[in-house]
Protein backbone atom coordinates (compact mmCIF):
# COMPACT_ATOMS: atom_id res chain seq x y z
CA UNK A 1 0.00 0.00 0.00
CA UNK A 2 2.00 2.48 -1.32
CA UNK A 3 -0.68 5.29 -2.45
CA UNK A 4 0.13 9.06 -1.86
CA UNK A 5 -2.94 10.91 -0.48
CA UNK A 6 -3.69 14.53 0.63
CA UNK A 7 -5.73 15.37 2.69
CA UNK A 8 -7.22 18.75 3.52
CA UNK A 9 -8.05 19.57 6.80
CA UNK A 10 -6.95 18.33 10.50
CA UNK A 11 -10.54 18.14 12.14
CA UNK A 12 -12.05 14.82 12.60
CA UNK A 13 -13.18 13.69 9.14
CA UNK A 14 -9.36 14.74 7.62
CA UNK A 15 -6.91 13.06 10.75
CA UNK A 16 -9.34 9.78 10.73
CA UNK A 17 -9.06 8.96 7.44
CA UNK A 18 -5.48 9.84 7.47
CA UNK A 19 -5.04 7.82 10.65
CA UNK A 20 -6.39 4.70 8.91
CA UNK A 21 -4.40 5.31 5.79
CA UNK A 22 -0.94 5.77 7.60
CA UNK A 23 -1.23 3.01 9.46
CA UNK A 24 -2.32 1.02 6.45
CA UNK A 25 0.95 2.00 5.21
CA UNK A 26 -0.08 5.13 2.70
CA UNK A 27 2.07 8.34 2.09
CA UNK A 28 -0.18 10.84 4.06
CA UNK A 29 0.15 14.41 4.16
CA UNK A 30 -2.23 16.57 5.99
CA UNK A 31 -2.63 20.52 5.49
CA UNK A 32 -4.07 22.29 7.89
CA UNK A 33 -5.39 26.24 7.42
CA UNK A 34 -5.24 26.92 10.98
CA UNK A 35 -2.28 26.32 14.09
CA UNK A 36 -4.21 23.41 15.81
CA UNK A 37 -5.72 20.22 15.16
CA UNK A 38 -9.34 19.43 15.68
CA UNK A 39 -11.08 21.68 13.68
CA UNK A 40 -14.56 23.04 15.34
CA UNK A 41 -13.86 19.87 17.82
CA UNK A 42 -10.20 21.02 19.33
CA UNK A 43 -9.62 22.12 22.87
CA UNK A 44 -7.04 25.19 23.91
CA UNK A 45 -5.81 26.56 26.97
CA UNK A 46 -7.48 28.89 28.29
CA UNK A 47 -6.33 31.58 32.29
CA UNK A 48 -5.26 27.65 33.15
CA UNK A 49 -8.12 25.92 31.78
CA UNK A 50 -8.67 23.63 29.22
CA UNK A 51 -12.01 24.21 26.92
CA UNK A 52 -13.59 23.06 23.96
CA UNK A 53 -15.38 24.90 20.92
CA UNK A 54 -18.92 25.26 23.28
CA UNK A 55 -19.94 21.67 24.51
CA UNK A 56 -18.79 18.69 22.52
CA UNK A 57 -19.84 15.30 23.81
CA UNK A 58 -18.68 12.44 21.83
CA UNK A 59 -21.25 9.44 21.62
CA UNK A 60 -21.94 7.27 18.65
CA UNK A 61 -24.29 3.99 18.60
CA UNK A 62 -22.07 2.99 15.68
CA UNK A 63 -19.45 0.17 16.94
CA UNK A 64 -16.76 1.07 14.09
CA UNK A 65 -16.74 4.22 15.86
CA UNK A 66 -16.85 3.31 18.98
CA UNK A 67 -13.87 1.10 18.34
CA UNK A 68 -11.86 3.79 16.83
CA UNK A 69 -12.62 6.15 19.72
CA UNK A 70 -11.11 3.78 22.35
CA UNK A 71 -7.92 2.83 19.87
CA UNK A 72 -7.67 6.72 20.18
CA UNK A 73 -8.34 7.34 23.17
CA UNK A 74 -7.60 3.99 25.40
CA UNK A 75 -8.30 5.18 29.02
CA UNK A 76 -7.55 9.09 28.81
CA UNK A 77 -11.32 9.59 29.16
CA UNK A 78 -13.96 9.60 32.17
CA UNK A 79 -17.16 9.46 32.02
CA UNK A 80 -19.29 12.24 32.90
CA UNK A 81 -22.79 12.56 34.56
CA UNK A 82 -25.06 14.71 32.02
CA UNK A 83 -27.24 17.66 32.94
CA UNK A 84 -28.71 19.51 30.18
CA UNK A 85 -32.00 21.85 30.18
CA UNK A 86 -33.79 24.24 28.11
CA UNK A 87 -34.52 27.49 29.42
CA UNK A 88 -37.71 28.64 28.12
CA UNK A 89 -40.13 31.64 29.10
CA UNK A 90 -38.04 32.43 32.01
CA UNK A 91 -38.22 28.74 33.15
CA UNK A 92 -35.77 25.52 33.59
CA UNK A 93 -36.96 22.07 31.76
CA UNK A 94 -35.13 19.08 31.75
CA UNK A 95 -34.03 17.94 28.91
CA UNK A 96 -35.08 14.97 28.08
CA UNK A 97 -38.09 16.23 29.61
CA UNK A 98 -39.25 15.15 32.64
CA UNK A 99 -42.93 15.23 33.64
CA UNK A 100 -43.28 16.69 36.93
CA UNK A 101 -40.93 19.43 35.68
CA UNK A 102 -42.43 19.66 32.54
CA UNK A 103 -46.23 19.75 34.28
CA UNK A 104 -44.88 22.45 36.86
CA UNK A 105 -43.18 24.82 34.21
CA UNK A 106 -46.05 24.66 31.60
CA UNK A 107 -49.02 24.63 33.81
CA UNK A 108 -52.27 22.93 33.69
CA UNK A 109 -53.77 24.86 31.10
CA UNK A 110 -51.34 24.81 28.78
CA UNK A 111 -50.21 20.93 29.05
CA UNK A 112 -54.04 20.43 28.11
CA UNK A 113 -53.97 22.56 24.70
CA UNK A 114 -50.18 20.70 24.35
CA UNK A 115 -52.22 17.32 24.41
CA UNK A 116 -55.44 19.15 22.28
CA UNK A 117 -53.31 20.06 19.61
CA UNK A 118 -51.13 16.59 19.09
CA UNK A 119 -54.50 14.27 19.07
CA UNK A 120 -55.79 17.09 16.49
CA UNK A 121 -52.92 16.87 14.42
CA UNK A 122 -52.48 12.81 14.76
CA UNK A 123 -56.25 12.82 13.47
CA UNK A 124 -55.72 15.27 10.49
CA UNK A 125 -51.78 14.86 9.64
CA UNK A 126 -50.11 16.81 6.88
CA UNK A 127 -49.37 15.04 3.94
CA UNK A 128 -45.81 14.46 3.00
CA UNK A 129 -44.66 17.20 5.21
CA UNK A 130 -41.21 19.13 3.56
CA UNK A 131 -40.58 21.74 6.08
CA UNK A 132 -38.97 21.33 9.40
CA UNK A 133 -41.90 22.95 10.87
CA UNK A 134 -44.80 20.55 9.03
CA UNK A 135 -42.75 17.54 10.32
CA UNK A 136 -42.45 19.02 13.75
CA UNK A 137 -46.25 19.99 13.85
CA UNK A 138 -47.12 16.20 12.29
CA UNK A 139 -44.92 15.00 14.92
CA UNK A 140 -45.61 16.95 18.12
CA UNK A 141 -48.35 19.15 17.17
CA UNK A 142 -48.46 23.05 16.62
CA UNK A 143 -48.38 24.04 20.54
CA UNK A 144 -45.44 22.18 21.19
CA UNK A 145 -43.85 23.08 18.07
CA UNK A 146 -44.27 26.63 19.50
CA UNK A 147 -42.70 25.96 23.25
CA UNK A 148 -39.86 24.00 22.09
CA UNK A 149 -39.04 24.52 18.62
CA UNK A 150 -39.68 27.80 16.96
CA UNK A 151 -37.72 29.79 18.88
CA UNK A 152 -34.45 28.01 18.99
CA UNK A 153 -34.48 26.94 15.61
CA UNK A 154 -34.73 30.47 14.27
CA UNK A 155 -32.28 31.59 16.55
CA UNK A 156 -29.84 28.60 15.50
CA UNK A 157 -30.77 28.90 11.71
CA UNK A 158 -31.34 32.59 11.44
CA UNK A 159 -34.45 31.75 8.89
CA UNK A 160 -37.60 31.05 9.39
CA UNK A 161 -39.17 27.06 10.27
CA UNK A 162 -41.32 26.83 7.34
CA UNK A 163 -37.88 27.79 4.73
CA UNK A 164 -36.14 25.03 6.62
CA UNK A 165 -35.69 21.44 5.14
CA UNK A 166 -37.55 18.71 6.42
CA UNK A 167 -34.53 16.48 5.83
CA UNK A 168 -32.69 18.66 8.95
CA UNK A 169 -35.53 17.18 11.30
CA UNK A 170 -35.53 14.02 9.83
CA UNK A 171 -31.71 13.47 10.27
CA UNK A 172 -31.63 15.03 13.97
CA UNK A 173 -35.46 13.82 15.37
CA UNK A 174 -36.35 10.91 13.28
CA UNK A 175 -38.58 8.88 15.31
CA UNK A 176 -39.32 10.50 18.03
CA UNK A 177 -42.93 11.86 18.52
CA UNK A 178 -44.69 13.22 21.94
CA UNK A 179 -46.03 9.95 22.50
CA UNK A 180 -42.37 8.39 22.65
CA UNK A 181 -40.98 12.14 24.86
CA UNK A 182 -44.01 11.06 27.36
CA UNK A 183 -43.68 7.92 27.51
CA UNK A 184 -39.99 7.56 27.83
CA UNK A 185 -40.42 10.50 30.82
CA UNK A 186 -43.14 8.09 32.52
CA UNK A 187 -41.72 4.85 32.10
CA UNK A 188 -38.12 5.61 31.70
CA UNK A 189 -35.94 3.72 28.78
CA UNK A 190 -36.39 0.16 29.94
CA UNK A 191 -35.41 -2.40 27.52
CA UNK A 192 -33.47 -0.21 25.31
CA UNK A 193 -29.83 -0.27 24.66
CA UNK A 194 -27.63 2.81 25.40
CA UNK A 195 -28.93 3.62 29.09
CA UNK A 196 -25.71 4.43 30.50
CA UNK A 197 -24.94 6.34 27.33
CA UNK A 198 -27.90 8.66 27.87
CA UNK A 199 -26.98 9.92 31.39
CA UNK A 200 -23.09 9.74 30.90
CA UNK A 201 -20.49 10.18 28.08
CA UNK A 202 -16.99 9.60 27.51
CA UNK A 203 -14.83 12.53 27.58
CA UNK A 204 -11.21 12.70 26.54
CA UNK A 205 -9.49 14.08 29.98
CA UNK A 206 -7.56 16.92 27.98
CA UNK A 207 -10.62 17.70 26.30
CA UNK A 208 -12.75 16.28 23.27
CA UNK A 209 -9.51 18.10 21.36
CA UNK A 210 -7.06 15.49 22.97
CA UNK A 211 -8.55 12.88 20.72
CA UNK A 212 -6.98 14.47 17.54
CA UNK A 213 -4.19 15.40 18.66
CA UNK A 214 -3.14 11.86 19.11
CA UNK A 215 -4.71 10.97 15.97
CA UNK A 216 -2.18 13.55 14.70
CA UNK A 217 0.79 11.71 16.63
CA UNK A 218 -0.22 8.65 15.62
CA UNK A 219 -0.05 9.63 11.73
CA UNK A 220 3.10 11.46 12.28
CA UNK A 221 4.47 7.91 14.23
CA UNK A 222 3.82 6.37 10.86
CA UNK A 223 5.71 8.32 8.92
CA UNK A 224 3.06 10.79 7.67
CA UNK A 225 3.27 14.74 7.63
CA UNK A 226 0.35 17.02 9.13
CA UNK A 227 0.64 20.04 7.95
CA UNK A 228 -0.17 23.49 9.88
CA UNK A 229 -0.84 26.71 9.00
CA UNK A 230 -1.00 25.60 5.78
CA UNK A 231 -3.96 26.69 3.85
CA UNK A 232 -5.04 24.97 0.60
CA UNK A 233 -6.03 27.90 -2.17
CA UNK A 234 -7.01 25.37 -4.41
CA UNK A 235 -7.35 21.54 -5.71
CA UNK A 236 -5.20 20.75 -9.00
CA UNK A 237 -6.46 19.30 -12.24
CA UNK A 238 -4.51 17.42 -14.87
CA UNK A 239 -5.48 17.19 -18.48
CA UNK A 240 -7.57 13.96 -17.89
CA UNK A 241 -9.53 16.15 -15.63
CA UNK A 242 -8.41 13.87 -12.77
CA UNK A 243 -7.34 16.31 -9.80
CA UNK A 244 -3.52 15.04 -9.11
CA UNK A 245 -2.45 17.91 -5.92
CA UNK A 246 -3.41 20.90 -4.85
CA UNK A 247 -1.82 24.53 -5.07
CA UNK A 248 -0.75 26.27 -1.12
CA UNK A 249 -1.79 29.64 -0.70
CA UNK A 250 1.85 30.39 -0.51
CA UNK A 251 2.09 29.42 -4.03
CA UNK A 252 3.81 25.64 -3.52
CA UNK A 253 2.13 22.50 -5.27
CA UNK A 254 1.97 19.29 -4.18
CA UNK A 255 1.42 16.43 -6.48
CA UNK A 256 -0.61 13.01 -5.58
CA UNK A 257 -2.83 10.22 -6.46
CA UNK A 258 -5.61 11.23 -4.32
CA UNK A 259 -6.97 14.27 -2.72
CA UNK A 260 -9.25 14.32 0.39
CA UNK A 261 -11.50 17.21 1.04
CA UNK A 262 -12.82 18.47 3.99
CA UNK A 263 -12.49 21.90 3.41
CA UNK A 264 -15.69 24.17 2.91
CA UNK A 265 -17.29 22.13 -0.28
CA UNK A 266 -18.43 25.34 -1.94
CA UNK A 267 -15.20 26.58 -2.03
CA UNK A 268 -13.40 23.88 -2.94
CA UNK A 269 -15.54 23.24 -5.78
CA UNK A 270 -15.72 26.67 -7.20
CA UNK A 271 -11.37 26.77 -6.59
CA UNK A 272 -11.38 23.67 -9.14
CA UNK A 273 -10.65 24.63 -13.09
CA UNK A 274 -13.26 24.20 -16.06
CA UNK A 275 -16.50 23.76 -13.39
CA UNK A 276 -19.53 23.46 -15.25
CA UNK A 277 -21.78 26.73 -14.98
CA UNK A 278 -24.65 25.05 -13.54
CA UNK A 279 -21.86 23.40 -10.67
CA UNK A 280 -20.78 27.35 -10.04
CA UNK A 281 -24.83 28.25 -9.64
CA UNK A 282 -25.53 25.40 -7.28
CA UNK A 283 -22.65 26.00 -5.24
CA UNK A 284 -23.51 29.83 -4.99
CA UNK A 285 -27.19 28.80 -3.70
CA UNK A 286 -25.65 26.74 -1.28
CA UNK A 287 -25.09 29.00 2.05
CA UNK A 288 -23.56 28.52 5.61
CA UNK A 289 -24.11 29.80 9.38
CA UNK A 290 -21.29 31.26 11.32
CA UNK A 291 -21.04 31.01 15.22
CA UNK A 292 -19.62 33.59 17.70
CA UNK A 293 -17.96 31.94 20.77
CA UNK A 294 -17.97 34.20 23.85
CA UNK A 295 -16.38 32.80 26.87
CA UNK A 296 -16.79 34.45 30.32
CA UNK A 297 -14.55 33.27 33.82
CA UNK A 298 -16.56 34.37 36.33
CA UNK A 299 -15.48 34.32 40.25
CA UNK A 300 -17.15 31.36 41.48
CA UNK A 301 -17.59 27.69 41.58
CA UNK A 302 -21.28 27.36 41.98
CA UNK A 303 -22.92 28.62 39.72
CA UNK A 304 -25.78 25.79 37.95
CA UNK A 305 -24.79 22.31 37.29
CA UNK A 306 -25.82 22.09 34.26
CA UNK A 307 -23.26 20.83 31.15
CA UNK A 308 -25.07 22.77 28.86
CA UNK A 309 -28.29 24.84 28.63
CA UNK A 310 -30.66 25.53 25.06
CA UNK A 311 -31.62 29.23 25.49
CA UNK A 312 -35.01 29.36 23.69
CA UNK A 313 -35.85 32.58 25.49
CA UNK A 314 -36.20 35.51 22.51
CA UNK A 315 -35.04 37.91 25.26
CA UNK A 316 -31.60 37.32 24.80
CA UNK A 317 -29.41 36.28 21.66
CA UNK A 318 -27.35 33.64 22.00
CA UNK A 319 -28.92 29.77 21.88
CA UNK A 320 -27.10 27.98 24.25
CA UNK A 321 -24.46 28.21 27.30
CA UNK A 322 -21.66 25.36 28.65
CA UNK A 323 -20.45 25.31 31.69
CA UNK A 324 -16.78 23.66 31.48
CA UNK A 325 -17.38 23.54 35.23
CA UNK A 326 -18.95 20.24 35.04
CA UNK A 327 -17.22 18.69 32.56
CA UNK A 328 -14.72 17.14 34.75
CA UNK A 329 -11.69 17.79 37.10
CA UNK A 330 -9.12 17.22 34.42
CA UNK A 331 -10.16 20.78 32.42
CA UNK A 332 -9.75 22.98 35.57
CA UNK A 333 -7.78 21.46 38.12
CA UNK A 334 -7.25 23.40 41.33
CA UNK A 335 -8.73 26.77 39.43
CA UNK A 336 -11.71 28.16 41.50
CA UNK A 337 -12.89 29.86 39.10
CA UNK A 338 -16.02 28.75 36.50
CA UNK A 339 -16.14 29.23 32.29
CA UNK A 340 -18.86 30.23 30.43
CA UNK A 341 -19.34 29.90 26.92
CA UNK A 342 -21.75 31.47 25.22
CA UNK A 343 -23.18 30.61 21.63
CA UNK A 344 -24.31 33.32 19.12
CA UNK A 345 -25.12 31.86 15.75
CA UNK A 346 -25.16 34.05 12.78
CA UNK A 347 -25.17 35.04 8.99
CA UNK A 348 -21.67 37.59 7.88
CA UNK A 349 -24.33 40.49 7.31
CA UNK A 350 -25.76 39.91 10.79
CA UNK A 351 -24.31 43.10 12.75
CA UNK A 352 -23.77 40.63 15.41
CA UNK A 353 -20.69 39.62 13.60
CA UNK A 354 -19.42 42.97 12.89
CA UNK A 355 -19.15 44.02 16.23
CA UNK A 356 -16.23 44.35 18.00
CA UNK A 357 -14.59 41.63 20.74
CA UNK A 358 -15.59 44.35 23.44
CA UNK A 359 -19.03 44.90 22.69
CA UNK A 360 -19.62 41.31 22.44
CA UNK A 361 -18.25 40.55 25.83
CA UNK A 362 -20.64 42.97 27.21
CA UNK A 363 -23.48 41.92 25.39
CA UNK A 364 -22.81 38.40 26.75
CA UNK A 365 -21.95 39.41 30.66
CA UNK A 366 -25.60 41.38 30.39
CA UNK A 367 -27.11 38.45 28.91
CA UNK A 368 -25.91 35.91 31.27
CA UNK A 369 -27.06 38.05 34.34
CA UNK A 370 -30.20 38.74 32.76
CA UNK A 371 -31.02 34.98 32.72
CA UNK A 372 -30.23 35.02 35.99
CA UNK A 373 -27.13 32.19 35.50
CA UNK A 374 -24.87 34.29 37.12
CA UNK A 375 -25.84 36.62 40.18
CA UNK A 376 -26.00 40.36 39.60
CA UNK A 377 -23.61 40.80 41.81
CA UNK A 378 -21.00 37.99 40.66
CA UNK A 379 -17.69 39.25 39.44
CA UNK A 380 -16.75 38.39 35.78
CA UNK A 381 -12.71 37.93 35.58
CA UNK A 382 -12.49 37.58 31.74
CA UNK A 383 -13.81 37.57 28.37
CA UNK A 384 -12.71 36.35 25.36
CA UNK A 385 -14.31 36.32 21.68
CA UNK A 386 -13.89 33.57 18.88
CA UNK A 387 -15.50 33.11 15.47
CA UNK A 388 -16.02 30.38 13.61
CA UNK A 389 -17.11 31.12 9.86
CA UNK A 390 -19.26 28.75 8.10
CA UNK A 391 -20.04 26.08 11.09
CA UNK A 392 -23.22 25.10 9.99
CA UNK A 393 -24.61 24.05 6.24
CA UNK A 394 -28.16 25.75 5.93
CA UNK A 395 -30.83 23.55 4.98
CA UNK A 396 -32.81 25.71 3.37
CA UNK A 397 -35.68 24.15 1.89
CA UNK A 398 -34.80 22.65 -1.81
CA UNK A 399 -31.33 22.81 -0.80
CA UNK A 400 -31.06 19.52 -1.61
CA UNK A 401 -31.09 19.59 -5.26
CA UNK A 402 -28.21 22.23 -5.55
CA UNK A 403 -26.21 19.38 -3.09
CA UNK A 404 -27.15 16.32 -5.71
CA UNK A 405 -25.51 19.37 -8.69
CA UNK A 406 -22.42 19.50 -6.62
CA UNK A 407 -22.24 15.78 -5.71
CA UNK A 408 -22.90 14.47 -9.27
CA UNK A 409 -19.90 16.78 -10.17
CA UNK A 410 -17.63 15.47 -7.72
CA UNK A 411 -18.52 11.92 -8.16
CA UNK A 412 -17.62 12.47 -12.17
CA UNK A 413 -13.91 13.11 -10.38
CA UNK A 414 -12.85 9.13 -9.79
CA UNK A 415 -9.74 10.58 -7.04
CA UNK A 416 -10.81 13.36 -5.17
CA UNK A 417 -13.02 12.44 -1.97
CA UNK A 418 -15.59 15.45 -0.09
CA UNK A 419 -15.97 14.31 3.51
CA UNK A 420 -16.88 16.16 6.87
CA UNK A 421 -19.39 18.65 8.17
CA UNK A 422 -18.73 21.97 5.54
CA UNK A 423 -16.50 19.16 3.67
CA UNK A 424 -19.54 17.47 2.32
CA UNK A 425 -22.16 19.65 3.38
CA UNK A 426 -24.06 17.42 6.05
CA UNK A 427 -24.58 18.71 9.29
CA UNK A 428 -22.24 16.12 11.14
CA UNK A 429 -22.11 15.19 14.63
CA UNK A 430 -17.82 14.32 15.48
CA UNK A 431 -19.10 10.82 15.04
CA UNK A 432 -20.38 11.14 11.49
CA UNK A 433 -17.27 13.25 10.29
CA UNK A 434 -14.75 10.29 11.71
CA UNK A 435 -17.10 7.34 9.97
CA UNK A 436 -17.00 9.37 7.01
CA UNK A 437 -12.56 9.45 7.46
CA UNK A 438 -12.60 6.00 8.01
CA UNK A 439 -14.64 4.80 5.06
CA UNK A 440 -12.71 7.40 2.87
CA UNK A 441 -9.45 5.58 4.00
CA UNK A 442 -11.57 2.47 3.02
CA UNK A 443 -12.31 3.42 -0.16
CA UNK A 444 -8.99 4.52 -0.93
CA UNK A 445 -7.39 1.23 0.45
CA UNK A 446 -9.71 -1.46 -1.05
CA UNK A 447 -10.78 0.61 -4.03
CA UNK A 448 -14.22 -0.03 -3.78
CA UNK A 449 -16.87 2.58 -3.32
CA UNK A 450 -18.58 3.58 0.18
CA UNK A 451 -21.38 5.64 0.54
CA UNK A 452 -19.86 8.28 1.72
CA UNK A 453 -22.56 11.55 1.06
CA UNK A 454 -25.55 9.20 2.67
CA UNK A 455 -23.59 9.49 6.29
CA UNK A 456 -26.04 10.66 8.43
CA UNK A 457 -29.22 10.08 6.81
CA UNK A 458 -28.89 6.23 5.83
CA UNK A 459 -26.80 5.15 8.70
CA UNK A 460 -28.17 3.07 11.83
CA UNK A 461 -27.17 6.02 14.06
CA UNK A 462 -30.96 7.43 14.07
CA UNK A 463 -31.91 5.07 17.18
CA UNK A 464 -34.62 6.53 19.02
CA UNK A 465 -33.00 5.91 22.14
CA UNK A 466 -30.13 8.04 20.77
CA UNK A 467 -32.56 10.59 19.38
CA UNK A 468 -34.50 11.30 22.38
CA UNK A 469 -30.59 12.00 24.15
CA UNK A 470 -29.25 13.90 20.85
CA UNK A 471 -32.40 15.85 19.34
CA UNK A 472 -31.45 19.32 20.31
CA UNK A 473 -28.08 18.71 20.23
CA UNK A 474 -26.18 20.71 17.45
C1 LIG B 1 -20.45 25.00 18.86
C2 LIG B 1 -20.39 23.59 18.38
C3 LIG B 1 -20.73 22.55 19.23
C4 LIG B 1 -20.66 21.23 18.79
N1 LIG B 1 -20.99 20.22 19.66
C5 LIG B 1 -20.81 18.94 19.30
C6 LIG B 1 -21.05 17.88 20.22
O1 LIG B 1 -21.47 18.07 21.36
N2 LIG B 1 -20.81 16.61 19.80
C7 LIG B 1 -20.32 16.33 18.56
O2 LIG B 1 -20.06 15.16 18.26
N3 LIG B 1 -20.12 17.31 17.66
C8 LIG B 1 -20.34 18.60 17.99
N4 LIG B 1 -20.12 19.61 17.09
C9 LIG B 1 -19.77 19.26 15.71
C10 LIG B 1 -18.30 18.91 15.53
O3 LIG B 1 -17.47 19.96 15.95
C11 LIG B 1 -18.09 18.66 14.04
O4 LIG B 1 -18.98 17.66 13.61
C12 LIG B 1 -16.70 18.19 13.68
O5 LIG B 1 -15.71 19.03 14.17
C13 LIG B 1 -16.63 18.13 12.17
O6 LIG B 1 -15.38 17.64 11.79
P1 LIG B 1 -14.86 17.88 10.31
O7 LIG B 1 -13.52 17.31 10.24
O8 LIG B 1 -15.89 17.42 9.37
O9 LIG B 1 -14.83 19.48 10.14
P2 LIG B 1 -14.06 20.59 10.95
O10 LIG B 1 -14.01 20.26 12.40
O11 LIG B 1 -14.69 21.86 10.54
O12 LIG B 1 -12.58 20.52 10.38
C14 LIG B 1 -12.26 21.00 9.10
C15 LIG B 1 -10.81 21.47 9.11
O13 LIG B 1 -10.45 21.89 7.80
C16 LIG B 1 -9.63 23.04 7.88
N5 LIG B 1 -9.69 23.77 6.62
C17 LIG B 1 -10.73 24.46 6.08
N6 LIG B 1 -10.40 25.02 4.91
C18 LIG B 1 -9.10 24.66 4.68
C19 LIG B 1 -8.18 24.94 3.63
N7 LIG B 1 -8.52 25.67 2.57
N8 LIG B 1 -6.94 24.41 3.72
C20 LIG B 1 -6.56 23.65 4.78
N9 LIG B 1 -7.40 23.38 5.82
C21 LIG B 1 -8.64 23.86 5.76
C22 LIG B 1 -10.24 23.82 9.05
O14 LIG B 1 -9.34 24.75 9.60
C23 LIG B 1 -10.59 22.68 10.02
O15 LIG B 1 -9.54 22.42 10.91
C24 LIG B 1 -20.23 20.94 17.47
C25 LIG B 1 -19.90 21.99 16.61
C26 LIG B 1 -19.99 23.30 17.05
C27 LIG B 1 -19.65 24.42 16.10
Amino acid sequence: MNKKVIIIGAGPAGLSCAYKLAEAGCQVEVFEASPHVGGLARSFDLWGQRVDCGPHRFFSQDKIVNDFFKEVVGNDYTMIDRLTRIYYNNKYFFYPLKPLNAFANLGPFTVLQVLVSYFFQRLTPIKDPKTFEEWIVNRFGKKLFGIFFKNYTEKLWGIPCSKIDADWAAQRIKKLSLWEAVKNAFFGDKGKKHKTLVDQFAYPKGGTGMIYEKMKNFVKSKGGKVHQNAAVKKILKNENGNVNGIELSNGEKVFSEFVVSTMPLTLMVKGLDNVPKEVIAACDKLYYRNTILVYLEIDSTTLFPDNWIYVHDPKVQHGRITNFRNWGISLYGDKKTTILCLEYWCFEKDEVWTIDDKHLSELAKTEVKKIKLVPQDAVILNSFVMRLSRCYPVYEIGYEKHLEIIQEYVNSIPNILAIGRYGAFKYNNQDHSILMGLLAAREIITGKKQNLWDINTDTEYQETQEVLETGLDR
